[in-house]
């Protein structure tokens, strides 16, 4: 008997739902460039008996008993993270990204004092000083963007804005840029403006475990992450630091702005930078990497623009300006025959974040389900299709038809 049965014994509602769930992702295309299939090691470690246990503060310094296995775990989770990204310190409590992010902010900045993100409109996350969110709210938040020519981050430009604003912390990563960060430039400027220098690597960490993607931990006082987009763990977040700031980070995360970390999800996180720390790990990022390219080359190839011209990580960004034909209404119609993509803005983009011109493609959930180059080049096809025929229902039904092939040759999760 499997997990969904038991819960389908008890609440063959929620059961229903979940069913429902896990059918949509084997039956989609998945390209949301932050999402992935976890292992079921993972799902196992996610959903199992450590959901019990209270253990609010750190491995041997805990204000309840019985943490002695959830200790281990801990301890576990923390040195295998250590190890994957080469980092001196490591906090694997934050419950996601967001509260990894918090956490630096509350140990590094008094509330008011500056900081300097990318903005939102031209990659950056929310949680990286917009208005709407806590980051904006509480601190004296600027902003950089991208080149109108090049698309891509210019250093100078971001040294000259860090003069003028002094930032006390600057924030380097993003959600949806699809190049490389130099992110020695970003320490040369944050020393130049003594400024501490966060990286937010929530989306590439993935390709920096299996080193195909430029490292933060060596120029950054604090790398943030999620676990769970191109890093293949469950739902989750980490702060790597240096010892310096090693005490004062872990205060910031508890008592600071969380109580009892979720111990079945630090479980989960040990399994995932274990399979991370894998030679069969690095050969998925390869593969990640060169589906990204493949998916990209094809597109251009169907006369599609991207922004910056190409990838070189896990995401593209699809200018839909030149198809007149907004993000919303392209990604509306691929979720129509199973295509999952989101609608995001492209860098100056005149259509605001509910329309948006452009669409966003990952390629790390398709790699893991086994999908490769020859894929890419077929849901190239594919998406060029919609995009150019939204209208037409015929078109639509044989895309739907290609879509259901396609997918039935990569079987996902066949043991729920
Ligand atoms: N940072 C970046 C760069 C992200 O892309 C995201 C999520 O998309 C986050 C932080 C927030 O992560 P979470 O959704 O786990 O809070």
């Amino acid at each position: 008997m499997n997990r969904l049965d038991e819960v389908a014994m008890v609440d063959p509602e929620v059961a229903g739902f979940m069913r429902a769930e896990l059918n949509r992702e084997r039956r989609k295309i998945e390209l949301i460039a932050s999402e992935n299939f976890a292992s079921m090691a993972v799902l196992q470690a996610a959903g199992s008996i450590l959901t019990n246990k209270y253990a609010e503060g750190y491995p041997r310094h805990r204000w309840y008993g019985g943490c002695e296995y959830v200790d281990v775990v801990e301890e576990t989770a923390i040195e295998r993270a250590k190890a994957l990204f080469g980092a001196e310190h490591a906090n694997v409590q934050p419950h996601a990204g967001a509260q990894a992010n918090m956490a630096v902010y509350f140990c590094a900045l008094e509330p008011g004092e500056s900081i300097l993100a990318m903005e939102k409109a031209a990659g950056g996350h929310l949680t990286h000083g917009t208005e709407a969110n806590m980051s904006g709210a509480l601190y004296d938040a600027h902003f950089y963007g991208v080149n109108r020519e090049t698309e891509r981050l210019d250093y100078e430009e971001i040294a000259e804005i860090a003069r003028k604003c002094k930032p006390r912390l600057i924030i380097a990563g993003a959600s949806a840029y699809p190049r490389d960060i130099d992110f020695a430039a970003f320490r040369r400027i944050a020393d130049e403006v003594s400024a501490i220098l966060m990286v937010d690597m929530a989306h590439f960490a993935g390709l920096v475990a299996a080193g195909l993607h430029s490292d933060p931990v060596p120029h950054a006082e604090f790398v943030t992450t999620t676990t769970h987009k191109t890093l293949r763990g469950p739902r989750g977040g980490m702060v790597l630091c240096r010892s310096a700031f090693a005490e004062a980070l872990d205060h910031a995360v508890f008592p600071g702005i969380q109580g009892g970390p979720l111990m079945h999800i630090i479980a989960a996180k040990a399994v995932a930078f274990r399979e991370a720390s894998l030679p069969s790990f690095k050969q998925y990022q390869q593969q990640v990497v060169r589906n990204a390219r493949a998916l990209a080359t094809a597109l251009q190839e169907k006369g599609l623009r991207l922004v910056s011209g190409g990838t070189e990580t896990h995401l593209l960004l699809v200018d839909l300006t030149g198809q007149e034909v907004t993000g919303n209404e392209v990604a509306t119609a691929l979720d129509e025959v199973f295509i999952t993509v989101n609608k995001n803005n492209i860098p100056f983009d005149d259509k605001p974040p509910s329309l948006t011109s452009g669409i966003r493609l990952g390629t790390p959930a398709v790699t893991t389900r086994g999908m490769k180059e020859a894929e890419m080049y077929e849901i190239a096809d594919l998406i060029s299709l919609v995009i150019k025929n939204l209208d037409s229902e015929e078109v639509m039904g044989r895309v739907r038809e290609r879509v259901d092939e396609l997918v039935s040759g990569f079987p996902l999760y066949p043991d729920l």
